[in-house]
């Protein structure tokens, strides 16, 4: 892909993802509608399939760039409730991506471990190298969402009785803010994904779990059970994007009821962040040059 055809995938992919882009506490979440696919209709599926494919060469050639200058490190983080498609975004955009300039870290229930520390620690252990991407499969916002819902898993952290006040949720994002500039301040471009889906669709995906034999292993009868808690999530997820949404590290809030839809969306976010580094390979000195130049003669006279 010559510059200007890549210069070009950068622009489409940036005015493909703004609508979803948020950067300020303005944002309500009953703005955006799970099941939105802009003007493409299910007709333009395969064309949003070549998209993704285009977009997956595109992302490659950046990532390429980003590893050979080894300046710059990438944070994508994804946060949504269970069936919305995480696992199959990140499998899917990230899939042509060269393995050794990526790495997935999926946060599950802390360990006894992590429990004695804070709890930034298990995630700052698998902050991305220079040169990388990172992926937070779920990640330190668990500590506003799950947590905030299920008070019990807050006793459980046995931090002092005098931190933990009403405001303990305003101090979080407090802190997240601040970690999250820390980290734009030493390289690291952070951006992240809140895959909406809607209440039915999970409903849906849930009973087709249920219903599909090869689908059975990925049903856990506690995610159905955290349905009872749809509205405390979506709370939570509104008053968490709001306070953590900034021009340096926004939120993308993806419509997640259609994943073909949610895939482009999320590449082309993805091209969007990396096509804004400015990213060159590292140029060539002239000792450089005089090295090459010697060991072409020297191979070329065995
Ligand atoms: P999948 O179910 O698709 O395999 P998942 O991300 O839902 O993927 P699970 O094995 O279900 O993975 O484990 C994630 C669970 O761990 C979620 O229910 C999440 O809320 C919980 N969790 C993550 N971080 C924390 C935390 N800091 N405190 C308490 N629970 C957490
Ligand atoms: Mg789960």
């Amino acid at each position: 892909m010559n510059k200007k055809e890549m210069k070009r995938m950068i622009k489409t992919a940036r005015k493909f993802a703004k609508p979803f882009r948020v950067t300020d506490d303005g944002f309500r979440l009953k703005d955006i509608d799970p099941g939105d696919t802009l003007d493409l209709t299910s007709e333009d599926k395969p064309r949003a399939k070549e998209a993704l494919a285009t977009g997956i060469n595109v992302l490659a050639e950046l990532q390429d760039m980003l590893y050979a200058q080894d300046r710059w490190a990438v944070l994508l983080i994804f946060q949504a409730m269970d069936a919305a498609g995480k696992d199959g975004a990140i499998k899917h955009v990230m899939s042509g991506i060269n393995p050794q300039g990526c790495q997935v870290y999926s946060f599950k229930s802390p360990s006894s471990g992590d429990l004695d520390h804070d709890y930034m620690w298990r995630c700052m252990k698998c902050l991305p190298e220079r040169g990388r991407i990172g992926i937070f499969n779920r990640s330190y916002y668990e500590e506003t969402l799950v947590v905030r819902v299920h008070p019990e898993f807050l006793a459980s952290q046995r931090l002092p009785a005098e931190l933990v006040g009403k405001d303990i949720w305003d101090k979080r994002f407090q802190d997240i803010r601040a970690f999250e500039r820390y980290l734009t301040r030493n390289g690291v471009l952070v951006r992240k994904f809140f895959l909406h889906v809607s209440n039915k669709e999970q409903r849906k995906r849930f009973l087709s779990r249920i219903e599909e034999p090869e689908k059975n292993w990925k049903f856990s009868a506690n995610d159905a059970k955290e349905r009872e808690h749809w509205d405390e999530y979506m709370e939570a997820y509104e008053d968490m994007i709001r306070a953590t949404a900034s021009k340096q590290a926004p939120w993308y809030v993806v419509p997640a009821d259609n994943k073909w839809f949610t895939r482009v969306v999320v590449a082309a976010a993805i091209i969007d962040a990396i096509g804004s580094l400015d990213l060159k390979f590292p140029a060539v000195d002239d000792e450089k040059k005089k090295e090459l130049a010697a060991a072409r003669l020297a191979l070329e006279q065995e």
